[in-house]
């Protein structure tokens, strides 16, 4: 588990069981699922659709085995569940502004009684903004629930009758991996709740997304030229487990996610000129957009940019590997430093 997320997670398991400490604890418990939404909605704005009904762990056992699609689906229609029909008896967010319309979803249960190919062709069929969407809306109102909670609530216990109103609502499928989900919930109490769904629950799942969108980019990056377009090597980036590179549609380096479309601007301009990489332009040495604007490390990229256009790519990926051999780094700015003439003698001292 995601060391930060589960020291917060503990840290808020034992906050909420005290009343001294049970506010903190909700605050905490807050903090924590906005850090994990912030996570889901960077996939969300940064990942091509297709992304979303992909199944790369399609046989392992798991959360990961699912698609993107399905685990947000699945994370927040649980929880709209638990919280409007088990816990404050009134209406699903699903089932508020035209969010089921919206999302194009055709099922309104957790989707525990999909399989295999289903859970892709159900994924496909999702409108994944408005599921963001759904999934802020989910959010928002648990979060104002729990804010509205007492200490003494978490002891608050749930009878037949709940589980019958959640049989009713048709939430949860009648199949049998699905529909011992209302015993479960209703077997718990509040506090329960909070550990499962409100928070282990997210953490599991957000994980789960993290390996499949991690494993998409693996997939994207291969047989594609490992030389990004500013003239980093995507073998040796330090963020080459998260991005697909500027050469596909999963491209999420650092300018890309921050970049309208999701567009790095120095991919951006090359493809606009039909360059190969900044290495082929004229404009290089003066260049300041993207990664090669001022104090963003731009000139160690830009050495790495003219030492190809010296000696190329190939050249440039056996001078990387020597450095990799030599030093412990993560970012070349760390070895050759920010000037670009100093940076490109070191890099031929490397060769
Ligand atoms: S951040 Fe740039 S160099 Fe790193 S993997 Fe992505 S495209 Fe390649
Ligand atoms: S102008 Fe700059 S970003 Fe565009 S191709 Fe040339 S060096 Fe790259």
């Amino acid at each position: 588990m995601n060391k930060e997320w589960s020291e917060k997670n503990k840290k808020m398991q034992s906050l909420i069981g005290k009343a001294a400490t049970f506010r903190k604890g909700i605050d905490i418990l807050i903090e924590l699922r906005e850090d994990l939404f912030q996570q889901i909605t960077s996939i969300v704005n940064t990942y091509p659709p297709e992304a979303f009904y992909q199944m790369p762990f399609a046989k392992a056992e798991g959360y990961h085995s699912k698609t993107l699609a399905y685990s947000m689906w699945h994370i927040f229609r649980i929880e709209d569940i638990v919280v409007h029909t088990v816990i404050m008896r009134n209406s699903q967010i699903l089932f508020t502004e035209d969010f089921l319309e919206r999302t194009g979803s055709p099922i309104i249960t957790t989707g525990n009684e999909l399989k295999g190919d289903a859970i892709a062709a159900f994924s496909k069929q999702l409108d994944i903004k408005a599921v963001c969407e759904y999934c802020l809306a989910v959010k928002n109102s648990t979060e104002e629930m729990l804010k509205n909670l007492e200490y003494r609530d978490l002891k608050r216990k749930f009878t037949d009758e709940d589980k019958k109103r959640v049989a009713y609502s048709r939430s949860v499928s009648a199949d049998e991996d699905a529909v011992w989900l209302i015993d479960y919930w209703c077997n718990k109490d509040i506090g329960g709740l909070i550990r499962m769904p409100f928070s282990r629950h997210w953490i599991m799942h957000t994980e789960a997304m993290c390996r499949i969108k991690n494993k998409l980019c693996q997939i994207a990056r291969k047989g594609v030229d490992a030389i990004a377009y500013c003239g980093l090597s995507c073998n040796h980036c330090f963020l080459m487990e998260w991005c697909g590179s500027c050469r596909t549609k999963y491209n999420t380096c650092s300018y890309a996610v921050c970049c309208p479309e999701g567009v790095c601007p120095n991919a951006a301009c090359c493809k606009e000129r039909g360059i190969d990489g900044c290495y082929e332009c004229e404009y290089l040495i003066d260049c300041q957009k993207g990664f090669y604007a001022n104090g963003n490390g731009g000139d160690a990229a830009k050495a790495l940019a003219l030492f190809i256009r010296k000696y190329g790519k190939k050249e440039l990926s056996a001078v990387m590997d020597n450095l990799h051999k030599k030093y412990d780094f993560q970012k070349i700015q760390e070895i050759i430093g920010h000037d670009r003439e100093k940076g490109l003698v070191i890099l031929e001292e490397n060769r």
